[in-house]
Formats: C-alpha cells, structure tokens, sequence
C-alpha cells in the first residue's frame, strides 16, 4: 500500500502551519493618503542629534521581536540621544545613571533574574569627559517612564523632565510594570508635563512641537505604557528622525513589522493592540519617507547614525550600522 500521497497530503498543511509561526509578521498598513503632506520644519543651522551610550542590556532576538532567533545576539544600547538645539538643548532619554544598581534592586525579583546588564558610563560623565557645556541643557524629555530610560535623571537634580501626562500619572500607578516607583516615589523632580496642542501628524491624531519651529515634534504613541510618545527630528540638512522609544526593541519591529513575542508583550506592554496600532502607522510614515531613520531607543545601529561624542566610552564595543 503506497503511504506517499497520505504523507504529502498531511504535509501541506503542516508546512502552511510552520510558515504562518515563522512569519509573524503584521500585515502591511494601509498607504497614508497624498493628502497627508510631510511636515515641513526650518531646524536652526547648528542643530545636532549626538548619540549618548550608557550601557547595554544584554538580550537576543528572540526576546526582541517574533522570530527572532535565540543565537542572534542583541546588546541593547541603553542611553539618550542629545538634542542640540538653540533655544535649549534636550536628552531623549537618559539611560544607565549612577544610582542604577541601588536602583535596579527595587524592581520585581524574576525581573532582576532575567535581567543582565552593563554599564559604560552614566550620561552625565560621558558628558562630561566630552567636555559638553551643561548650561545648554534645558531638560529631559521622557519616550515613556520605565526603569532604563529614566535611572539617569537623578544624575540631572532639578533638570525639567518632560514627561507626557498620560505617563507621568501611569507612574504612580501601582500596577505599572518596569518603573522605579518604589525607588524614585520620595525623590522630588522637576516634573514638566506636556500635552499634544497640534492637529494631525504624519497620521498620528494629534502633536507637540516643543521649540514651534518643526525641528522636534512629539506624537502620542501609546501602548508600550499609557503615555509613550514618538519624537520626531529634523535637522538642518533636512535628515530626518523618528526616535520611537520602545514601540518596538529592534528596527525588525517596524521594517519586518513583528512585534514583541507573545508572552513579552503580555508582561511588558500595557495596551499590546494599541502598540500593534501604533506599529502600523509608523510602518505607513516609513512607506511615505524612506528615508526616515527610525531609532528605536534599544537599538545600537540606529545610534550608529547620528553624531557621536568625543571621547566616549564603550567598554570596547563601538556602535555599528552593520550589527
Ligand atoms: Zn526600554
């Protein structure tokens, strides 16, 4: 009795299971309509975007995004990114600060089992050893309140740090996942809320444009936590930016649109679906601007291409566009 056909009949639909697995990936988003135009800023001439590193969270790509494999290795770059800009210069972010390791002993136990990180050197000393003049800094501006993007800002006493209202009332929220409540909730900062003034953004629903000239442009994108917001920067040779925070953790969330694994999204996101909704439209803004840089805040390529400070330390490791 020939077996073969039964085999190949079972087959088909196995290698149909397999495929759909491997390929989790979001469906394309629908093209943002012609009459959606593409902002128009007039960055001042000596506007920069200057990569601060503080350190590496050591993951793979299985954790980063579905389908990623465990073998392939992914330091995540945890730090800022320096707005250079006139009326005041801005962190995005602040990575690794001093305090991280008292710090990091007051997030939940399995999370600190499952967590391995290095530091390079805090924000504040790579400034420092860069020579950078502090006077020029006029604030932190928060992608999302969690533990390795705000551990810095103690290093910055009485800094403003920008912080939309969705997140900064999510803080205080004891069912938040991946902050530092329990270690920041009797240090007073200089919290400075925004909120989202302008109309529609490259299909974002509203806007914050923070010096009013288009340079730097905030959308609400949230899902990551409550209040996540995506930064957008132009500078002066009309580069632009999309510094995106943790919508996704590898540029693979938006070019391949696979999002976080499944359990990780369950323990790590607050709103999954309004994260996939938000994934969708920044996957549109890229169809419409190829040459976007998206900058997801835990990814080292993407840092790879701004400037770089002098005298920066990196434990050996330098920050590639070919990782
Ligand atoms: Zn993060």
């Amino acid at each position: 009795m020939k077996k073969w056909p039964l085999v190949a009949a079972a087959a088909v639909p196995a290698v149909h299971l397999i495929r759909r697995l491997g390929s989790p990936a979001l469906p394309p988003p629908a093209a943002l309509p012609p009459s959606v135009p593409i902002p128009e800023a007039t960055p001042p001439a000596d506007m920069d975007l200057v990569a601060v590193p503080t350190g590496v969270n050591n993951r793979v790509a299985a954790y980063a995004y579905s389908g990623g494999s465990l073998f392939d290795r992914r330091d995540f770059y945890i730090g800022a990114a320096l707005i250079k800009h006139p009326q005041g210069d801005l962190l995005v972010d602040s990575g690794f600060g001093r305090d991280i390791a008292k710090q990091f002993a007051t997030m939940p136990r399995l999370f600190q089992k499952l967590t391995k990180y290095e530091v390079w050197k805090p924000a504040v000393e790579q400034l420092e050893a860069a020579g950078y003049d502090f006077g020029r800094l006029s604030g932190i501006l928060l992608t999302h309140a969690h533990w390795d993007h705000m551990s810095g800002i103690t290093d910055f006493p009485d800094l403003p740090v920008l912080i939309s209202a969705r997140d900064h009332a999510a803080f205080y929220n004891p069912e938040m996942f991946g902050n530092f409540r329990g270690y920041f909730q009797d240090t007073p900062f200089n919290w400075q809320e925004f909120g989202f003034e302008g109309g529609p953004y490259l299909g974002f629903p509203r806007h914050h444009d923070v010096y009013g000239d288009g340079s730097i442009v905030c959308v609400p994108a949230p899902g990551h936590t409550p209040g996540s917001v995506i930064v957008f920067v132009t500078l002066p040779n009309q580069v632009r930016y999309a510094l995106v925070g943790d919508l996704v953790w590898q540029r693979e969330g938006l070019t391949r649109r696979l999002e976080r694994p499944f359990l990780i999204r369950r323990l790590g996101d607050f709103d999954a679906e309004g994260n996939r909704q938000n994934i969708l439209r920044m996957a549109a803004v890229m169809q419409r601007i190829p040459d976007l840089i998206v900058v997801p805040a835990h990814d080292q390529r993407a840092f790879a291409e701004m400037s770089q400070l002098p005298n920066v330390t990196t434990r050996g490791l330098t920050l590639t566009p070919n990782l």
